[in-house]
């Protein structure tokens, strides 16, 4: 299975024909040629073990049969319809899916193509909600979100996040209408206090800017359930999000939860909220529900949000040209279908509490580890520079891209986290590999990154 380590330059010699717009516009990535189950081959012969499933997304390898098939079946019927005009059974019946999956908490699915566009949509949801309850509240523009956050690269998205780095290009950003409170990130925030003084903490934190902005403006608090991107797979202290949702429900605010990387089975349940013991009023997913097969991202909306607009205009007055696409819901559909099939959420919990057993017995004495941290199949390792005073290394240093090229070098794939800004977060790698991934994997996957990190740090 292993093959000598090829230099990973990202050139392939691809630069001066190319013209695709690439993150680096001098230097294209690799390209992979070829994918099956678990595995990437590049076009020089690397074989790289994909312990990243692309950005969390190949929730159950690549290139099963079961979701092809479905594809397939799906072009025979019907390619593609205009969601204004028409619906079709493979729209109809992941909606379907998607709503009994909450137990009938979330009552009507808006399917769009990825994440970002899926909290656009649940941005404007939030916003007509309150011009079409009985006695509208127009006044209620603004959101709340969270520092060191990511929701998104479209311009909505991007304001309501807060990743400097991907923020400062941009500034200032369409909506002024946002402000940020402190995330959920022990590591770096607790005071050393125990869970409920915490959270106490982090809900005063919300209260207090509720009244500084003034508590009849808000229209949502949006938050990611579990911290993925920026911070790096930070789980919710329990009972956080409770008491965040309590402090919106106090204020009347709606309460958002982005689910696009966390949720549909990355962390052990369908959704992560269901360990949280909260209900979203607006629910994003995205990366998990197609699992790479095709671009989907959904809202998912609650029967609350729902009774409202059916009370009022009896319309959601956003739509775009591939909403529902039928080949990316009948793709969604197989995908979703498999996991309960192969049973994989179970697997996501025995092999993510084994992954993370494995990490942290491998590599917790690392001086320049400061954190392991994760649930289900979605751990991260936090890299300082000091362990002592956590201090992390700058953003210069480009560690977690050099980390993530250090591992391909291995034979393997995993996210480097890029909420590098000086002085505001460290740098972590994250590892979310597919859920029906084998114990053997994950020695591969923890071999693999153990090798990767020492020869970098
Ligand atoms: N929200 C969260 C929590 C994410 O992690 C991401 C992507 O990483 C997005 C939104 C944006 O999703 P997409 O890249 O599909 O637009």
């Amino acid at each position: 299975m292993d093959k000598t380590p090829i230099a990973i330059n990202g050139t392939n010699g691809h630069v001066e024909q190319s013209s695709v717009l690439y993150r680096q516009l001098r230097q294209p990535p690799p390209k992979v040629v070829r994918s099956k189950g678990h595995y990437l081959y590049t076009d020089d012969g690397l074989e790289i073990f994909d312990a990243s499933g692309g950005a969390a997304v190949c929730a159950i390898g690549h290139g099963h049969d079961r979701v092809k098939k479905a594809i397939a079946a799906q072009l025979d019927e019907i390619e593609y319809v205009y969601s204004l005009f028409f619906t079709t059974s493979a729209a109809e019946r992941l909606s379907t899916l998607l709503t009994e999956s909450t137990g009938g908490q979330m009552s009507r699915v808006f399917i769009v193509s990825s994440g970002t566009e899926a909290v656009e949509a649940a941005l404007k949801m939030a916003r007509q909600y309150f011009t079409e309850l009985p006695q509208p509240q127009k006044q209620r523009t603004r959101f709340i979100a969270r520092k060191q956050s990511y929701h998104g690269n479209t311009l909505g998205s991007l304001a309501v996040g807060s990743h400097p780095a991907r923020r400062a290009l941009y500034e200032p950003m369409l909506s002024a209408n946002v402000s940020h409170v402190s995330p959920c990130y022990p590591y770096r925030e607790s005071n050393g206090e125990d869970d409920e003084t915490y959270v106490a903490r982090l809900a005063q934190e919300l209260e207090d800017e509720f009244q500084r902005v003034g508590p009849d403006t808000v229209c949502a608090f949006i938050a990611e359930t579990m911290s993925g991107a920026t911070l790096g797979c930070v789980p919710p202290v329990p009972g956080y999000l409770k008491a965040m949702k309590a402090v919106c429900e106090r204020h009347g605010a709606l309460f958002i939860l982005d689910e696009v990387m966390a949720g549909m089975g990355r962390t052990g349940t369908l959704h992560a909220w269901e360990q949280e013991g909260v209900v979203p009023d607006l629910q994003t997913i995205a990366k998990g529900l197609g699992a790479g097969y095709t671009s989907i991202g959904a809202l998912l909306v609650n029967q609350r949000v729902v009774a409202v607009l059916n009370q009022g205009t009896g319309a959601f007055m956003h739509s775009q040209t591939y909403q529902g696409n039928p080949l990316a819901c009948a793709a969604a559909y197989e995908v979703q279908r498999t996991i309960q099939d192969e049973n994989l959420l179970a697997n996501v919990r025995e092999m993510g509490k084994y992954l993370g057993e494995l990490l942290k017995k491998r590599l917790s004495d690392h001086p320049h580890i400061g954190d392991i941290r994760g649930r289900g199949l979605f751990w991260a390792m936090e890299l300082v520079k000091n362990k002592e005073t956590k201090e992390p290394f700058g953003a210069k240093e480009q560690l977690a891209w050099n980390m993530h090229l250090a591992g391909l070098e291995h034979g393997i794939c995993m996210i480097p986290g890029n909420g590098t800004v000086d002085g505001v977060v460290g740098d972590h790698i994250i590892v979310a590999p597919a859920y029906n991934i084998t114990a053997q994997d994950i020695d591969l996957i923890v071999e693999r990154t153990e090798k990767a990190l020492r020869s970098r740090l």
